[in-house]
């Protein structure tokens, strides 16, 4: 018998993982990633699932889901939580990925480490049933550590699982999943960088801002949110600043050939990245930005060199930082 197992990497999937384990089922670890996963490197696994897995001693499949998720994220058919998460419309669609791969790979069913009552827009018992009936999985979602309060499953009722083996913790309380932790010395890797970044503010903040300018979502667009202060210079352009040198590092990497880029002469400042369709007046605030950030914050004139995408140099502009009043509501998601 085979199962694939949804893995986050955090204590309640590794647990529900390991519980199918000792009952001699071999489960295949299965991580849906996003632009929306604060510790993912492009096309990267889950660090944490990764360690996970190899706690478990089992294999790992990962699938990069962006291009799909996108349209979701704009437009969730559940609604967003408390940001721009839309948890429900999220769960569906991974587990109708790991529907696809437990087919695939001629697996029976799927385990996940959900525990009913521990989330308040996903983990609800009705949450849970739109979800089965959604994902096409009606009957087939495994949940070891809330199996005992659910209805039996195709599985359990098949007898290809042993329902007595299985848990009945429910609530957003940790101890039980503690205790058996230590039982089954099992070890917690949470995302490191905290997880999903649709439940920050701010960031749900520039999500909505990219979504009410451009019109959607595109990758390379989501990608430059997750670096530097974000700025709205007009609803034709927008600027990200670097805060340290790693976000200007980072920011460099994100450049587009139709950006501009800013940066100041011979003074220590932000790498800027202009996107969209800037005016000459467009430019001329981001420069600003750009020396307000800077080393040349009190003088009265700097020099900003201005360059396209691939590094050739557009034009030189000379401005005074911009006044902290006219900056703050151009703050796109508040102060960062
Ligand atoms: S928190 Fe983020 S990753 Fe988790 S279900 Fe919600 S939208 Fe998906």
């Amino acid at each position: 018998m085979k199962a694939v197992g949804l893995l986050s990497g955090g204590l309640d999937s590794t647990l529900a993982l390991k519980l199918v384990l000792e009952q001699g089922i071999e489960v295949v670890a299965f991580n849906m990633v996003t632009a929306f996963c604060n510790c993912t490197p492009r096309d990267a696994s889950c660090s944490a699932a990764r360690t996970a897995v190899r706690q478990l001693g089992i294999d790992l499949k990962v699938v990069n889901a962006t291009e799909e998720y996108l349209p979701i994220v704009e437009n969730p058919k559940h609604g967003h939580g408390s940001g721009m998460n839309p948890c429900l419309d999220c769960r569906i669609l991974m587990f109708g990925k790991a529907k696809e791969y437990m087919e695939e790979i001629g697996a029976s069913f799927i385990v996940t480490g959900e525990v009913l009552g521990q989330r308040p827009m996903s983990q609800r018992r009705d949450a849970m049933r739109v979800i089965e009936r959604e994902s096409g999985l009606d009957g087939y979602i495994v949940r070891p550590l809330c199996a005992g309060v659910m209805k039996p499953t195709v599985p359990e009722r098949e007898g290809w699982i042993d329902r007595e083996k299985l848990l009945s913790i429910t609530g957003r309380g940790r101890k039980e999943q503690i205790s058996l932790a230590e039982e089954l010395e099992v070890y917690d890797y949470p995302c490191p960088a905290g997880g999903c970044l649709l439940t920050d503010k701010v960031f749900s903040e520039r999500v909505r801002d990219l979504i009410r300018h451009k019109g959607g979502l595109e990758i390379e667009d989501v990608r430059l949110l997750k670096a530097g202060r974000h700025f709205r210079l007009s609803p034709r352009a927008k600027a990200a600043v670097g805060r340290t040198e790693a976000e200007n590092a980072l920011l460099e990497q994100r450049i587009l050939p139709t950006d501009r880029v800013l940066k100041l002469v011979d003074i220590e400042g932000p790498l800027t990245v202009v996107r969209g369709d800037p005016s000459t007046a467009d430019l001329e605030l981001a420069a600003s930005i750009a020396v307000r950030y800077s080393k040349a914050r009190t003088e009265s004139l700097a020099g900003v060199v201005c360059r396209d995408g691939t590094g050739n140099v557009l034009h030189e502009l000379t401005v005074a930082a911009i006044d902290d009043e006219v900056l703050a509501p151009m703050r796109i998601g508040g102060v960062t």
